[in-house]
């Protein structure tokens, strides 16, 4: 058991890859703390995992508000007395046109995936630096190395959260505390049907093709959480588009743009290759 005697606090945890890396934490010995909105909809998640009362602890909490990430983060000392692992999985997408999107909700989505993400760091990381030393994951995308059309939005979000988590990383390996950024691809979770949709949603099609499960991201991170690395692309072989984009964008995008279907296609086909 890998993960023997550490607590884990992961949010967005109620579904997909926040759950996927619950069980497997659990799998490898963690002691879990799993927060999410829908407290209800966490505690069903719960035996789905195989947790019980002795090794999870299960709270609502919005990471955009402070407030209650400072209890989670309470909640977790009193029931396990130690933070060593935190996962800042909670985030959702904004499908729509750079032209169209409401500034509103763009901000909104910034409070979630990225302002909610450093709140937990800098509840954490003090925790971390008392008990000698700490690792965050900040599960971020590929979408924070590459912008996709009607995107943009949810784009920014996470190339914002790679900058924060290469600049944390380095300010806090002299505390023993490691900072991995998971940047996943094209994920068969429920995060398209979940992200909110602008008047003429579209998404690339071509994307789902190359889709995975998210337990494939969970023994990525996983991986990338003992080895202490700066980055992990989930499944590897983004890497091979990160590259090419770097390299070569106007090819990446030429097919990005031929690719571009109408959202709720992009989900039917998604549903298709999961079933
Ligand atoms: P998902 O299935 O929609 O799950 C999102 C989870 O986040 C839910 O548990 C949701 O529960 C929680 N959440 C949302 N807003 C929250 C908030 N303000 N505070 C606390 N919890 C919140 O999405 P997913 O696919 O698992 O995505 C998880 C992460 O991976 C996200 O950061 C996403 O950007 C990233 N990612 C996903 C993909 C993909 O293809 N699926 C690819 C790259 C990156 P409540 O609604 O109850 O709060």
């Amino acid at each position: 058991m890998k993960l023997q005697g550490k607590v884990a606090v992961i949010t967005g945890a109620s579904m997909g890859i926040g759950e996927a890396i619950a069980k497997l934490f659990l799998e490898e010995g963690a002691k879990l703390v799993l927060c999410a909105r829908d407290l209800a909809r966490m505690q069903a998640a719960v035996p789905r995992i195989g947790g019980g009362d002795d090794n999870t602890l299960c709270v609502s909490c919005d990471v955009s508000k402070r407030d209650q990430v400072d209890a989670m983060m309470q909640a977790a000392m009193k029931k396990f007395g130690r933070v060593d692992i935190l996962v800042n999985n909670a985030g959702f997408g904004l499908n729509d046109s750079i032209e169209k999107m409401k500034v509103a909700e763009f901000k909104q989505m910034f409070d979630t995936n990225l302002f909610g993400a450093v709140e937990c760091m800098q509840a954490a990381i003090p925790l971390m630096r008392q008990q000698g030393g700490g690792d965050i994951v900040n599960v971020s995308s590929v979408s924070g190395h590459i912008s996709s059309p009607y995107m943009g939005g949810y784009a920014a979000t996470k190339h914002a959260m790679n900058a924060i988590g290469m600049a944390a990383r380095v300010e806090l390996l002299r505390h023993n505390i490691n900072v991995v950024t998971v940047c996943p691809g094209y994920i068969s979770t429920d995060f398209s049907k979940n992200m909110i949709k602008g008047s003429q949603p579209q998404r690339v099609g071509g994307a789902v093709r190359y889709s995975v499960g998210p337990d494939v991201v969970a023994r990525d991170t996983l991986k990338a959480v003992l080895k202490r690395k700066r980055q992990a692309l989930t499944p590897w072989f983004y890497w091979i588009f990160v590259k090419l984009y770097q390299n070569a964008p106007g090819l990446i995008e030429r097919q990005l743009s031929k690719s571009l279907k109408p959202t709720s296609q992009v989900i039917a086909e998604g549903a298709k290759k999961s079933n």
